[in-house]
């Protein structure tokens, strides 16, 4: 794979997103250099940026570009305080987002949380369950369930009185699409999958643990475990130790990953992957960090880059299956930790080995580590 010219898509958006996006690709091109990779990576305007630039949230260069890539690296998109009159469907974040994620069919959402024990005071649960440090993965179906499952409704049925519908739809196809992401994914892992569901209650619970439990004969190096997903809201909090891989249905995942992203602290530390289809050796995703553009800090040198430094070594691991490329971004990211360096966000006075960076100086370390 590292013979091919590999072309990446980078849409760095408003606020912090280019200020961090140049630590990313500073960061892919040290990497790249070092592992012989040919990257192509053309930078684009999308958010508010696409709107200055041409006029709409997702110019129609932007997405001719992203689909001409393999892969897209995106910063983050929305300003709350710019131009009310726009309307919702064309501001950022669905015209842009929303748009990009309907377009390239992204069906699969992975979210690491990554707590190293370095960072161990910006974890709210208690030192002792924090192990070695936190190093899990949510697998979120993106496209189906509760959210987009017809009737969605809400109907009058008497005076006074009205009754709200959503319904939650899976079918076969839909489950096993992911569980093969979430397999694949344990592989490169710890190699242990927690299936997620409430098939206690729900129809569609009991189809999702039959289907996985079926896909799982095709992976007999996972071990496989099936969890009540209220037990598994508890279970993050008293021992989230125990899970490598968790698989959640869309609402569930939703749910759960923001509980999970919870226990590493800061936004700042967060990337994200959104799957699409794979063709030949290539996967299609988009990659962006968990956080928004966070204004109050934009232009100020203060924002973590690692969530964007992190979201494109998974473009590395999960769209090329580069794997080494993106444990030498993983490993320079927790050297630099390890070494005291942090932003704002992840800064703890009383750490007396600590030291308080900007943006481009994490970024600059990082690149250095690799
Ligand atoms: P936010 O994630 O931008 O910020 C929340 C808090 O986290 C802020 O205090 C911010 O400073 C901090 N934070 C976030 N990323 C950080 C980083 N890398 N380093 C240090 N601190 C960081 O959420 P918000 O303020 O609710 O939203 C701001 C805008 O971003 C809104 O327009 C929202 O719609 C948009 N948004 C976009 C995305 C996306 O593009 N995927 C995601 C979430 C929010």
């Amino acid at each position: 794979m590292s013979s091919k010219n590999l072309n990446i898509a980078a849409l760095a958006g408003d606020g912090i997103g280019p200020e961090v996006m140049r630590e990313a690709i500073k960061v892919l091109q040290a990497v790249g250099r070092k592992n012989g990779l040919q990257l192509t990576i053309t930078e684009a305007p999308v958010g508010w940026a696409g709107i200055d630039a041409a006029g709409k949230a997702l110019p129609d260069a932007t997405l001719e570009l992203c689909r001409k890539s393999d892969a897209i690296l995106f910063g983050s998109v929305g300003l709350p305080d710019r131009d009310p009159t726009i309307p919702k469907d064309q501001r950022p974040e669905r015209a842009a987002l929303l748009r990009l994620r309907k377009e390239f069919g992204l069906f699969a959402n992975l979210r690491p949380v990554v707590l190293p024990k370095a960072l161990a005071h910006a974890c709210p649960l208690k030192v002792d369950r924090q192990g070695d440090g936190l190093n899990l993965l949510v697998v979120r179906e993106l496209t189906g369930g509760m959210y987009f499952g017809q009737p969605k409704t809400t109907e009058t049925i008497a005076p006074g009185q009205q009754r709200a519908i959503d319904t939650m739809v899976y079918t076969t196809a839909e489950i096993e699409r992911i569980a093969h992401v979430g397999f694949k994914a344990a592989q490169l892992r710890r190699k242990k999958l927690t299936s997620i569901d409430k098939a206690n209650v729900l129809e569609n619970g009991v189809l999702w643990r039959d289907v996985v439990t079926r896909v799982h004969k095709e992976y007999p190096d996972i071990t496989l475990e099936h969890m009540f997903v209220d037990n598994a809201a508890m279970q993050l909090m008293l021992k989230p130790t125990q899970f490598d891989v968790v698989l959640c249905e869309n609402m569930f995942g939703d749910i759960l990953s923001d509980e999970a992203a919870a226990l590493a602290g800061s936004l700042g530390m967060l990337p994200s992957a959104s799957l699409g289809n794979t063709s030949g050796e290539i996967t299609f995703g988009l990659y962006e960090p968990a956080g928004g553009t966070a204004p109050d800090i934009a232009g100020k040198n203060l924002a973590n880059p690692i969530a964007q430094i992190l979201s494109a070594a998974m473009m590395l691991r999960y769209s090329f299956g580069l794997t080494a490329a993106a444990a030498a971004i993983d490993q320079a990211v927790a050297t630099v930790i390890a070494a005291g360096l942090r932003t704002g966000d992840i800064f703890n006075a009383e750490d007396k080995s600590a030291r308080r960076v900007g943006t481009s100086e994490m970024g600059d370390a990082i690149a250095a580590a690799i």
